[in-house]
C-alpha cells in the first residue's frame, strides 16, 4: 500500500521519480507551476515538449526531468473552472488517473503532484482537493509500483486543507 503524504513547498525541489506539471494544452510553458518547472529544468524540457504536439485537457504526457532533481515530468492539463457544469470534475479526476497510469507504466516508485487547476485555472480549492485525494486513493487501492505519492502544496490554505483530509 502506497503512502500518501502532504508537503508544503516547491515541487521543483522534490527528489522523486516524477513530478507532475499543471501544464496547458500547448505544453509550451506558461505561468505558475508550469513556468517554475520549465525554469528549473532548463531549455531541453521545452525542446522535448515541442515534439509532443500538445496534450488534451484531462490527459497527460511524460518527458525527462533534465536539470530537475526529479527524473521525469508528467505534464497534465487541468480544466479551466467554468462554473462546474462543463465536465470539470471528471476532467480533473482524469488528470490524476492518467498521471498515475503513466507512472505505473514506467514502474515509478514516487510521484509528486501540485494542486492542479487551483491557480490560474480558478478551480475552487476545496472541490479540487476532494477530487485529488479521492482519485489518488482510488488508484492506490489497486496493485501498483508506486510507494510514495506526495501532494505538494504551495500555499498555506491548500496545505491545511490537505493535511486535514489526509491525516
Ligand atoms: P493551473 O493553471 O492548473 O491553475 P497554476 O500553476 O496557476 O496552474 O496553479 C496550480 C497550483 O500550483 C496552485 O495551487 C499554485 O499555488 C501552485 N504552484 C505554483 N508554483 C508552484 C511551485 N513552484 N511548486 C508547487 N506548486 C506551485
Amino acid at each position: 500500500m502506497a503512502a500518501i503524504r502532504v508537503i508544503r513547498g516547491d515541487i521543483t525541489k522534490q527528489s522523486v521519480d516524477a513530478i507532475v506539471n499543471a501544464a496547458n494544452e500547448s505544453l509550451l510553458g506558461g505561468g505558475g507551476v508550469d513556468g517554475a518547472i520549465h525554469r528549473a529544468a532548463g531549455p531541453e524540457l521545452l525542446a522535448e515538449c515541442r515534439a509532443l504536439h500538445g496534450c488534451k485537457t484531462g490527459d497527460a504526457k511524460l518527458t525527462k526531468g533534465y536539470r530537475l532533481p526529479a527524473k521525469y515530468v508528467i505534464h497534465t492539463v487541468g480544466p479551466v473552472w467554468r462554473g462546474g457544469a462543463h465536465g470539470e470534475s471528471d476532467l480533473l479526476a482524469s488528470c490524476y488517473h492518467r498521471s498515475l497510469a503513466i507512472a505505473q507504466e514506467k514502474e515509478l516508485v514516487s510521484i509528486a503532484f501540485p494542486n492542479i487547476s487551483t491557480g490560474i485555472y480558478g478551480y475552487p480549492k476545496d472541490k479540487a482537493a476532494e477530487i485529488a485525494i479521492s482519485s489518488v486513493r482510488q488508484a492506490m487501492a489497486q496493485p501498483t509500483s508506486l510507494q510514495d505519492v506526495v501532494f505538494i502544496c504551495f500555499d498555506a490554505e491548500n496545505y491545511d486543507r490537505y493535511k486535514k483530509q489526509i491525516y
